[in-house]
């Protein structure tokens, strides 16, 4: 199991990163990883507690997760001790993937709660040779800033939001591959990343009014998942078909929709051919004000169905219900209109 040494949730604590980091380990330099607006917004506070805590920094604005951004990352990560992955879903990506290259540790300060990458020991970078996540290690800590992620725009909240509900079909998909191909199934990190759907369905609708309470319950339920690969030693338990349709969505319409909106919407396809309540997938979705179909992302129907087929043979030894049904294109569009979600 790779998990997280300390995870700390609460309000103002983007002033405090100095101290956490010192906490945890013996560093002397530090190299925060962030996007030109977090870096703006937030990047004044946190250097100003690394000083404070005795720590000499660096900052490097990253603008895409892409593997040439993390490789770059990761020389300059050599003249430090530890990065720092500062801001939304990006940042944190690269500073994981460049912590695993420079072969040092890494912190998580996320200031969104758009995926479940926040703790996970998953890493999703564009450009690169896998299509989907990559293992690598968790960060040694997290420091969840709820005050600053309310702050965020509500549509990255509620992609979050998307991106858990897919635990659902996801651990779904886990079980059938130990039915039907003899996978391992972890059952415990199985309940943990279910619980994590169902924790946030129940305060929806404060998580879609980005009331601090439902916040927090989304960016711990967002670390919980990622705890769970980390026991699962795999993404199985937060990934699963409903991902595979949306990495295909990730090649057909290019920069189209959010990770967790793109995942949210393709959950209900996952879970009407699980023959689970689909609709009440779609609802949840609605209530947080999610988009609940590929439309609303503009991508078309069309892009969607190819989507669909596509989707096995993005990993083909990750057995879910796409790899036992394999629809076609006409069964795929079928799918679509009876859902509604074109
Ligand atoms: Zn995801």
């Amino acid at each position: 199991m790779r998990l997280p040494e300390r995870v700390v949730v609460g309000d103002d604590l983007l002033g405090t990163v100095g101290d956490e980091i010192r906490e945890v380990r013996e560093a002397k330099r530090a190299l925060v990883i962030t996007g030109p607006n977090v870096g703006r917004m937030f990047g004044e506070v946190v250097g100003r507690s690394l000083r404070d805590a005795g720590l000499d920094h660096g900052i490097l604005i990253v603008d895409s997760p892409t593997k040439d951004e993390a490789r770059r990352a990761a020389e300059r990560a050599r003249e430090f001790d530890v990065i720092i992955g500062l801001g939304g879903g990006k940042p944190i990506d690269v500073a994981k993937y460049a912590a695993h290259l420079a072969g040092i540790w890494f912190a998580s300060v996320p200031t969104s709660a758009a995926h479940d990458g926040i703790a996970s020991p998953m890493a999703s970078l564009k450009d690169s040779d896998a299509p989907y996540s990559e293992m690598m290690s968790p960060p040694r800590i997290v420091i969840a800033d709820i005050r600053a992620i309310s702050s965020s725009p509500p549509n990255l909240s509620r992609s979050g939001f998307g991106d858990l509900l897919a635990k659902v079909t996801a651990t779904k998909d886990w079980r059938l591959a130990k039915v039907e191909v003899g996978e391992y199934y972890g059952e415990y990190a199985a309940h943990l990343a279910l619980l994590s759907a169902q924790v946030v369905m129940s305060n929806r609708k404060l998580i879609g009014r980005m009331d601090e309470d439902g916040i927090r319950v989304l960016v711990e339920a967002l670390i919980s998942a990622g705890v769970a690969a980390g026991i699962a030693g795999s993404s199985r338990p937060c990934s699963g078909s409903e991902h595979l349709i949306s990495h295909a969505l990730d090649i057909i319409s290019q920069g189209k929709g959010l990770h967790g909106e793109k995942v949210g919407i393709s959950t209900t396809i996952a879970a009407r051919l699980h023959g689970m309540n689909w609709r009440r997938i779609l609802r949840a979705l609605d209530d947080v004000g999610a988009p609940t179909s590929f439309g609303q992302l503009g991508i078309a129907r069309e892009e969607v169905c190819r989507a669909i087929v596509m989707a096995p043979s993005i990993r083909p030894n990750r057995y879910t219900i796409l790899h036992k049904v394999r629809p076609d294109h006409a069964q795929a569009c079928s799918l679509v209109d009876e859902l509604g979600v074109a």
